[in-house]
């Protein structure tokens, strides 16, 4: 039985590049049929946190990433939470100092930071010089009299070499004189995660530890405690890092400014601000920008089109497919299809696959997708009447294309305004209704539309004969028409928007508008 698993801190958001390792170990788990367990590593108990957990769980719930044991659901191989398995690894770290495969260290911060700076001036590599190592009971009792605290450091073996396989970068040796003598337990008694994270992946029967690459250099040394513990080694795949756009940096959500110099970085992150600002969403730079999964959430992409692009961010089946049903990743993946370079983050190109997926959905899925915003903008009740779901109907029909994510409905926001409510773009404003002529024919406009019918092709008729009597270009009362009706110079067909909008409340803005002006 094939378990995998993710375990993430309780940090407050899910960073795209944790998603796509939790992708992966999904992915494979239910590819082999197997079982994927969501375990949370807060053995940094600061922050431990229900609020900073929620965001994650929330996260991986939104984008169908289920697990079947962990976090939340429990199961038989709990507690799930490091918090509370610190019985577990005081155990392990037991065994360990019986074996004599870590020792308890005595050294001051001090002392320890004097042996590393002389290791620094005499130009060679530092290894602790166990000084303060104490293992018989009469050399602990001496220290602890001078008032030392001991934190347990892992006895690495100074010679030989660890060999191990890595499903994704082949064999890998590493010499054990690299490896520090690490700390596996605080002078409070906490541990640490090289020492948990292994009794975990034992207890939870984890087989294939599936992991970012920044881990590869805990691998020695996680394989000499469970080779201390006398546990047998799962099988290991560490998937390179996502890395930052146009780089190949690791993906930071630190460093957002750099980011914003990149073009559709900055338009995605603008357009998402946009809509958060409509809705009344508060952001903060740190957990509202396209590095993290909730800011796609918030801004109406679906979760269909991330998991279908963080597929392909690292992995390929061939070099032409691009489109995958869930059964149909599940289908093909495989650890072996998993690149060894980064990949470098696209926004653009996820931006084309949620354009994609969107176009696929149903006018009635899309409504109900855009509803939520609506709600939370205030143009419609909450929960919606039946006629101002039928209203938004109307308007993703018309829209057709052009709302590309959930949240671009709130283009179309001056539909559901009350007419005296309509905001007015001050730029299309100026553009095209504060000239003495068009507001002149507006005003004459007027008066043949109190009597039109509203009916998108009598009007366009309507408004091109008007044009040609009048001797001017199309352009120059069709666009001061739209900026009258809905406060902005862009949005779908005038005459369509007319008609659905009615003739009264057509009248009441253009009315509105020249008085304004
Ligand atoms: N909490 C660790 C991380 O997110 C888990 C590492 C591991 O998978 O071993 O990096």
């Amino acid at each position: 039985m094939v378990r995998t698993r993710f375990a993430p801190s309780p940090t407050g958001y899910l960073h795209i590049g944790g998603v796509r390792t939790a992708l992966f170990n999904w992915l494979f788990a239910r590819h082999h049929g197997g079982q994927f367990i969501l375990r949370i590593d807060d053995t940094d108990q600061g922050r431990n946190q229900p609020e900073a957990l929620q965001p994650i769980l929330d996260g991986f719930r939104w984008l169908g990433i289920d697990w079947d044991e962990g976090a939340e659901i429990g199961g038989p191989h709990g507690p799930y939470y490091q918090s509370e398995r610190l019985d577990r690894y005081q155990a392990a770290v037991k065994t360990l100092l019986d074996k004599g495969l870590a020792y308890r260290d005595y050294a001051t911060a001090d002392e320890l930071k004097a042996e590393r700076e002389a290791a620094e001036k005499e130009k060679r590599p530092f290894l602790s010089s166990r000084r303060w190592m104490a293992e018989a009971a009469t050399d602990r009792a001496r220290w602890e009299a001078e008032g030392r605290k001991a934190v347990v450091r892992l006895k690495m073996p100074r010679e030989g070499t660890c060999r191990f396989h890595d499903l994704i970068r082949g064999d890998m040796a590493v010499e054990w004189i690299q490896e520090a003598d690490h700390v596996i337990q605080r002078t409070d008694g906490s541990c640490l995660y090289n020492l948990a994270n292994v009794v975990d992946d034992f207890d939870m029967h984890i087989t294939h530890v599936i992991r970012a690459e920044e881990h590869l250099s805990n691998t020695p040394r996680q394989i000499f405690i469970a080779q201390g513990l006398g546990y047998e080694l799962p099988e290991y795949a560490h998937v390179p890092f996502v890395a930052e756009p146009g780089s190949k940096n690791k993906l930071s959500k630190r460093k957002l400014a750099q980011y914003l110099k990149n073009p559709d970085f900055r338009s995605a992150y603008e357009h998402g601000q946009a809509i958060a600002a409509a809705v009344g969403l508060k952001t903060h730079a740190d957990t509202f920008n396209p590095v993290i999964v909730d800011f796609y959430r918030e801004v109406g992409y679906l979760p269909d089109a991330i998991v279908n692009y963080l597929l392909l961010l690292g992995w390929s089946l061939d070099d032409k497919t691009e489109f995958f049903t869930r059964q149909e990743m599940i289908a093909h993946f495989s650890l072996e299809r998993v690149n060894k370079g980064a990949a470098s983050f696209d926004v653009k190109k996820l931006r084309a696959f949620q354009e994609r997926y969107m176009s696929l959905e149903s006018i009635e899925r899309k409504t109900e997708l855009v509803l939520p915003f609506l709600c939370k903008a205030k143009l419609i009740a909450d929960p919606p009447l039946a006629e101002e779901r039928a209203r938004v109907t109307e308007i993703v029909r018309a829209a057709g294309e052009r709302i590309k994510v959930a949240g671009d409905i709130l283009d179309y926001a001056a539909f559901f305004q009350s007419d005296d409510r309509v905001v007015y773009d001050e730029k299309a404003l100026h553009q095209h209704i504060r000239k003495p002529e068009a507001a002149a024919l507006l005003c004459k406009l007027r008066e043949l539309l109190a009597t039109a019918t509203f009916e998108t092709k009598a009007l366009e008729e309507l408004v091109q004969s008007f044009a040609t009597t009048e001797g001017v270009k199309l352009g120059a009362i069709n666009q001061p028409l739209r900026v009258a009706v809905t406060g902005k110079a862009i949005g779908f067909g005038t005459y369509e928007t007319l008609a659905l909008l009615g003739r009264e409340r057509c009248l009441a803005r253009i009315d509105r508008v020249l008085t304004r002006v």
